[in-house]
């Protein structure tokens, strides 16, 4: 599947159809300019598993990074090799692929300060989530479906949920259990495209 991924239009896929996790992610390296290890491993391979190349993540990552203070030389260093580690071009050259709801849920750490990783139906303490979910502009009701789930330890199902909300004017049949944050992309490009 192509999607035409590039850094430019990240903004707007970004908006209309990322889970929290990669969306949550998303705002923190736009406004921060930075990513933690355990945020970089996880957006980067979702942004993989979503068609960015390569060398577009690398520019991207650079490109952020930059504005958060790191030189060229330290970036070539520290950053690119996990970058294109991810995508199996150095190193051991493994096709990494992106991991599913469950492997980030049970298996990722917490998040330390400014840690951006894991799913955020699980780690986000309830008044963050309802002000997340009111930011993005879902209502009252809709925000309380949500958050009881996610209170209940349901994060895919809080996951599920919130898709049907932010997609209902295009949904034409009930939505499938949220397994995958790409399969959650992917399904969101079928109705909006
Ligand atoms: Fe991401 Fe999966 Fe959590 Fe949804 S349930 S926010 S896709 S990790």
């Amino acid at each position: 599947l192509d999607f035409g991924i590039t850094p430019e239009n990240l903004d707007q896929l970004s908006t209309e159809s990322f889970p929290l996790c990669a969306r949550n992610m998303h705002e923190h390296m736009r406004k921060d300019h930075h990513l933690k290890h355990e945020a970089r491993l996880q957006f980067g391979l979702f942004l993989k598993g979503i068609g960015l190349s390569c060398d577009d993540a690398v520019r991207l990552f650079r490109q952020e990074f930059s504005k958060h203070g790191i030189s060229e030389k330290q970036f070539n260093q520290g950053y690119k090799y996990n970058v294109e580690h991810q995508y199996g071009r150095v190193g051991r050259r493994v096709n990494y692929a992106p991991p599913s709801c469950t492997k980030i849920i049970t298996t990722k750490p917490p998040n330390g300060p400014l840690e951006h990783h894991g799913c955020p139906f699980k780690h986000f303490t309830g008044s963050l989530l309802e002000q997340r979910l009111k930011t993005y502009g879902l209502p009252p009701k809709d925000m309380d479906a949500i958050k009881e789930l996610a209170q209940k330890g349901h994060f895919q199902g809080a996951c599920t949920k919130y898709f049907e909300f932010t997609h209902r004017k295009k949904l034409t049949t009930v939505v499938d259990q949220i397994q995958h944050p790409n399969q959650y992309f992917e399904e969101s490009r079928r109705l909006i495209d």
